[in-house]
């Protein structure tokens, strides 16, 4: 088993980060885990430098434009079938059949129920037969619908997040 590093985590990391430096080789001879974590950050930083980036082929743009004349060319039917698929499988979509699924559930519990939030006195004197729904309920809607927000964002950012790497 090999011995743990007596560094802190901040100045393991100036060893690691600057292998090169006298204080650096002092501390390798004497520490076997940092020897051994700079010996494979080495080969790491030569296996990057020696890695070829593969060349993009002479009829890459080509097969790309004969692709996209095909999709235009393609009969409506069958990219309205592309469409619905990718529509399908966007995560957004799960989150909106969650949503749907809740809210039907909420009608189905409170059939014939209006939700009567804040205004509910002004409605009840414009309509007297309205249902009540209890404050709970109404907590219990509004939690969900932040929660649901919520999703949307996080979803919305993890959006932003593949399209920015992917542009990179
Ligand atoms: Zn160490």
């Amino acid at each position: 088993m090999m011995t743990k590093c007596l560094l802190k985590e901040s100045e393991r990391a100036d060893v690691l980060l600057d292998p090169t430096t006298a204080a650096a080789h002092l501390h390798f001879a004497s520490c076997p885990s940092c020897a051994q974590s700079s010996a494979q950050q080495s080969g790491l930083w030569l296996a990057l430098d020696a890695w070829k980036v593969p060349e993009v082929s002479a009829s890459f743009n080509r097969t790309l434009y004969e692709k996209i004349e095909a999709a235009i060319a393609s009969p409506w039917y069958e990219r309205w079938a592309v469409a619905i698929r990718q529509t399908f499988a966007q995560p957004s979509f799960a989150v909106a059949a969650v949503a749907l699924f809740v809210v039907g559930g909420f009608v189905l519990d409170h059939p014939g129920g209006v939700v009567t939030p804040l205004w509910s006195a002004q409605v009840r004197s414009l309509h007297p037969g309205a249902v009540q729904v209890s404050s709970t309920e109404a907590e219990q809607v509004e939690r969900t619908l932040e929660d649901l927000e919520m999703l949307h964002q996080f979803d919305a950012g993890s959006d932003e997040k593949e399209n920015t790497q992917k542009s990179m």
